[in-house]
């Protein structure tokens, strides 16, 4: 099995912490090999950081499987009800999802006390669609989040729709938390996408000198320019289509994140019939999986 903690560098100062969180979802490996990626050039040119950097492998027990998750969804388990139960009881007698909460949780809350001056946690995540490149940010981000540096569309209000995730979770600690969605799961560009993302955000929160490796910089800019369609800025989620359990929910092919669709657009099938879009907008994560509750939002362009 793979390992869970897959780098800690730190220099010993309380300035900076980031975490790094990759395959919270067992079938999202991007993150992961991005953040192995980032690591591997950090240990090889023994770069200089200030403050600490720490990535963790989310979901073992899923990875291994090659499955999303295997009893439950791990990022959208970070509820009070749900931790107070796997924390009170013994490792050995709890599920898969649950006992990767359990031991995610004592590293997380480890880490979440520390007293570190700047607090980032970037939970890197792929889509089942194409162009599913995003940022999921609970709230506008301010003029000094370091979200803002990616320069990617940013969705605002999805932790109403989602509850129980673990940005949401590490927020309760004060911790600058985003989700960071690099496109579709497998593909190649999506862990370019997370790896150079990575670079720059640790230029851009000075916990590498931001004179360093410019060309990293300049890649990322280069990815940006290669997101060929307009991407829409600060979006904002209208309407979730809610998959239940046996609706054998079909999602119509060829839906892209951020497609424009019309009010009345025939979207999905299940059981009950034909599902039409109930109004204008964007569609956002159309599920092409068999996994997950959520199967498409509408949202809109701020
Ligand atoms: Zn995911």
């Amino acid at each position: 099995m793979s390992e869970r903690i897959l780098g800690d560098f730190d220099s010993g100062e309380k300035s900076n912490l980031m975490i790094l969180v990759g395959a919270l979802h067992g079938n999202e490996l991007a993150g992961y090999k991005a953040t192995n990626n980032v690591f591997d050039e950090l240990r090889k040119n023994e770069t200089k950081i200030n403050g600490r950097v720490v990535g963790i492998a989310g979901n073992l027990q899923a990875i291994a499987a090659k499955k999303r998750f295997i009893d439950h969804d791990l990022n959208r388990a970070w509820k009070p009800e749900i931790l107070d139960r796997v924390l009170a009881t013994p490792e050995e007698e709890l599920t898969h999802e649950d006992l990767e909460l359990k031991i995610l949780h004592g590293i997380l809350d480890d880490l979440g006390t520390q007293g570190y001056e700047n607090t980032y946690l970037i939970d890197m995540h792929t889509t089942s669609a194409d162009n599913g490149i995003f940022l999921v940010h609970p709230g506008y981000p301010d003029q000094q989040s370091i979200a803002r540096e990616l320069r990617l569309p940013t969705v605002i209000n999805l932790d109403v729709y989602l509850p129980g995730t673990l940005l949401k979770f590490m927020r309760g600690y004060g911790f600058n938390s985003f989700a960071f969605e690099a496109g579709q799961i497998g593909s190649e560009k999506a862990i370019d996408i997370h790896t150079f993302g990575i670079w720059e955000l640790l230029h851009k929160t000075g916990i590498i000198d931001q004179s360093r490796d410019l060309g990293h910089l300049i890649h990322y800019e280069e990815i940006l320019a290669s997101l060929h369609k307009p991407l829409p800025g600060i979006v904002r989620v209208l309407h979730r289509h809610e998959i239940k359990e046996g609706d054998y929910f079909h999602m119509k092919p060829g839906y892209e994140n951020f497609q424009t669709v019309s009010g009345g657009e025939l979207l999905a099938q299940d059981k009950s019939g034909e599902i039409h879009a109930p109004m204008d907008g964007l569609i956002f994560m159309p599920l092409y999986q068999n996994a997950g509750n959520d199967g498409f939002f509408i949202v809109e362009e701020l």
